[in-house]
């Protein structure tokens, strides 16, 4: 008999935070009680607590595979996808191909218009799920199975600088300097005066002119203002900028890639290699993200960017970290240069797996274990509630 999935298991991560992502809620939200709320400067909805969705499958040989995915906002929308519209498809076809897999079941809805979002994301864990499924079951590692062997190191860049004050920023960022990470990243909704002309040139000044300080616009900028943004800001050479206009405006973003001196990085928000086809002239690095992507679309995307010449440099959402590990190998085997770095996250979370990754003195250490190589660990079930299925 074919191995095939014979049970899909799904939970809920729901764990509190000290202080939520992106930091400071006292100015600019709107409170939406228990579970979200929205900020002000980009209009976009955050939940208070580390959330995400877990999957776990288990093949006819009694081996298991972890997934994960956004779980942020709506979790229920993911499970009913992975529970009534997949699940059962799932355990027909075959796991040992999880790229044949994520075809098919994408397949199942593709001339209804379903091409993302939630459907994205609750296909992104299954194909996790099934990439660490299949790679065990040959006693390899994932980055393995997809052609680079080995263990390695990747540059980890410091993302975020959550403090409320300028002189507050700016000492994190070099006390990150001092742990020898030689990058960082300012979200543009942290500049609490606005100035964020002000707020990078403060940030080289402390940090040197060898340092890699790039600036995520979240988004909020039309394209002249990002044009103007990028001309105040060449004095002070940023790495790149990110997201800076509206994410479904390709037209705004080709102005803002061919106007523009600093690299332009675009991806946060992709499913599928759909969504960067008809962007490769409209960014300079991408940044796949691992929870919306899965890794058969991780790839994809990952091998049209080197056809393009274009940088890749993965995004790293909230959650348990079962795909920031799934992340972290696929970009070993993508020739990823950099791969974001949560700090006020990763380890905090990466401490309720077994086997993730250290990232100390700018490098994450992914070892050659099989698979992703993490599983939740006793500590990890408090945060992880079944879900029905
Ligand atoms: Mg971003």
């Amino acid at each position: 008999m074919p191995r095939r999935i014979e049970k899909l298991e799904v939970f809920a991560f729901d764990r509190q935070t000290d202080r939520p992502y992106l930091g400071d809620t006292a100015n600019g939200v709107v409170d939406l009680g228990p579970d979200y709320f929205v900020r002000q400067f980009n209009g976009t909805i955050y939940p208070k607590r580390d959330r995400s969705i877990v999957v776990c499958l288990t093949d006819s040989d009694g081996a298991q595979g972890w997934g994960e995915t956004y779980g942020l906002v709506a979790p229920k929308a993911v499970v009913a996808l992975i529970d009534d519209l997949f699940g059962s498809y799932l355990k027909t076809l075959d796991p040992d191909r999880p790229d044949q897999v994520w075809d098919k079941l994408y397949e199942l809805q593709r001339v209804r218009g379903y091409w993302g979002g939630f459907l994205g994301d609750a296909l992104a864990a299954l194909d996790i799920a099934l990439w660490d499924l299949a790679a065990k079951s040959k006693g390899e590692s994932i980055q393995s199975a997809l052609g680079r062997k080995g263990g390695g190191q990747l540059a980890g860049y410091v993302s975020g600088l959550p403090p409320k004050t300028r002189q507050e920023r700016v000492d994190l960022a070099v006390s990150w300097k001092e742990r020898g990470f030689d990058s960082v990243k300012l979200p543009i909704g942290a500049v609490d005066d606005g100035d964020v002309v002000g707020e990078m040139n403060a940030l080289r000044d402390a940090l040197g002119d060898e340092h890699r300080i790039s600036l995520d616009i979240h988004w909020t900028k039309t394209a002249k203002e990002t044009i103007e943004l990028d001309a105040a800001l060449q004095g002070m050479n940023p790495w790149f900028l990110e997201a800076p206009t509206k994410p479904e405006d390709i037209a705004a973003q080709q102005e803002i890639a061919q106007s523009i001196k600093a690299p332009l990085a675009l991806g946060e928000e992709w499913r599928t290699e759909w969504d960067y086809r008809y962007r490769t002239d409209a960014c300079h690095i991408i940044q796949p993200e691992m929870g919306h992507t899965g890794i058969t679309q991780f790839m994809r995307m990952g091998r049209m960017a080197q056809e393009h010449g274009a940088e890749i440099i993965p995004h790293a959402t909230i959650g348990l970290g079962i795909f920031m590990a799934a992340s972290l190998r696929a970009s070993l085997a993508a020739g990823a240069s950099s791969h974001e770095f949560q700090h006020t996250i990763y380890h905090r979370n990466a401490a309720l797996l077994e086997g993730a990754a250290s990232c100390e003195n700018g490098y994450f250490e992914i070892p050659d274990t099989p698979g992703h190589g993490v599983t939740p660990n006793d500590d990890a079930f408090q945060y992880l509630t079944p879900i029905k299925t």
